[in-house]
């Protein structure tokens, strides 16, 4: 068996039509699109078809409202800094306890600097208390900062919802989603929504690292976070990366082309994989069952055992899977979204979450769960846990 990847929520491969998009922008087309002359003219075509390309990708209802960057971390660093910036009034900021650290530790690092902010807790299964969410929100309230989808468990979050009560509470307060995850997966329509910004990375939808959009909605300013040339109409500076930015509308193409198929596909996948995890791994469990799921993650807890053992063994059988973000693996500190979800500390350490994607198959699914039971026993057989393992089999 080849490389099996089912870490598509760390990143993606890019697809060969998208690498096929890029290739002419490189070293014929490669003029500045600010240019006048046609070399310059072609790019700026580029860009320009591009960014319609994202506006119907997002929903949007305007290309003005669609900003090419970096990455999702620099628009998430845009958002959150350039609305307090041009709010010096207000102090207060709500996000959730299970954001990505690109938006966790902005937060983290504003409460250091004087402002309040207030966290809003998951249950066990990893929903969101909206509830919660809308009892904290006052006219004191700057930004309101909720992802569509996590990157850990895959539950989505009610963001269209959430965005029209802090509305209705609070009319000025702006309201931004980190919808890395959720892109790809279904068409969005953000101009029916009361979303002010949004943000998005193309790595994980087939295009490659290093591209992003930021969704500012008509009627929203920002202070910019790079500031020099006029590029993306003075709202990100720089010039634009026009392979990139054609191989990001490439990827959005192909996933508005099949997204109801393709999603459909791999959620089968996941149920086979998942289902036939849980039916042959006597320690195994679903860490989220959230009201509404990603259709391509899976994250499960295997009591008493170590998730980067896990992660060890599957990396000798070729397969590729995460414990917790791909940004916090490395660290032996268990996800805080686990975490935040009050995982027992039996599964904690012990959980691993595939992810899958279109270019995953049958094949794959049932290599894995025919040989990770025994990567499971192989572990178990040297965890100091015997006892609990042992009542664990015993109950099974
Ligand atoms: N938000 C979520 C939910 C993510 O999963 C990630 C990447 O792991 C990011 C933001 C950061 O994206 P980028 O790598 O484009 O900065």
């Amino acid at each position: 068996m080849e490389l099996i990847y089912f870490d598509n929520n760390a990143t993606t491969m890019v697809d060969k039509r998208v690498i096929e998009a890029m290739h002419p922008y490189f070293a014929q087309k490669y003029g500045n699109p600010s240019s006048i002359y046609d070399l310059g003219a072609e790019a700026g075509k580029a860009l320009k078809a591009s960014r319609a390309v994202i506006t119907e990708f997002l929903g949007a209802k305007d290309p003005k409202e669609i900003i090419f960057n970096s990455c999702a971390s620099e628009g998430a660093n845009t958002v959150i800094k350039g609305v307090l910036e041009l709010d010096k009034a207000r102090k207060h900021l709500i996000t959730t306890r299970v954001e990505h650290p690109c938006v966790m530790t902005v937060h983290q690092e504003l409460e250091k600097k004087g402002y309040k902010v207030s966290y809003v807790d998951v249950d066990y299964n990893g929903d969101l208390d909206v509830k919660q969410l809308e009892s904290l929100v006052t006219p004191e309230t700057a930004l309101v900062s909720v992802m569509w989808a996590n990157n850990e468990t895959g539950a989505i979050y009610p963001v269209e919802q959430i965005a029209r009560i802090v509305k209705e509470k609070s009319p000025t307060t702006k309201v931004f989603v980190d919808a890395v995850q959720i892109a790809g997966k279904r068409q969005l329509n953000v101009k029916d929504t009361d979303i002010d910004f949004l943000v998005i990375s193309g790595h994980k939808f087939h295009a490659p690292k290093g591209v992003g959009v930021l969704y500012i909605k008509s009627g929203n300013i920002l202070k910019p976070l790079i500031e020099g040339g006029h590029q993306e109409r003075g709202k990100r500076a720089g010039t634009e990366n026009v392979p990139y930015i054609a191989g990001i509308a490439r990827a959005a193409e192909l996933a508005m082309e099949n997204i109801v198929e393709e999603n459909t596909k791999v959620k089968a996948l996941r149920d086979r994989l998942e289902e036939g995890i849980l039916k042959n791994v006597f320690n195994a469990s679903l860490n989220s069952k959230s009201r509404e799921r990603m259709c391509n993650t899976t994250n499960i807890g295997f009591e008493y055992i170590e998730g980067e053992l896990i992660l060890l063994h599957l990396n000798d059988l070729g397969i590729c899977a995460s414990s917790g973000s791909a940004c916090t693996s490395g660290s032996l500190e268990p996800s805080h979204v686990l975490k935040a979800m009050g995982t027992p500390f039996t599964c904690l350490h012990g959980s691993i979450r595939l992810s899958l994607s279109r270019y995953n198959t049958e094949q794959e699914v049932d290599y894995v769960i025919k040989h990770l039971p025994e990567v499971i026993d192989k572990i178990a057989g040297i965890s100091p846990f015997q006892k609990e393992l042992a009542e664990l089999r015993k109950n099974r």
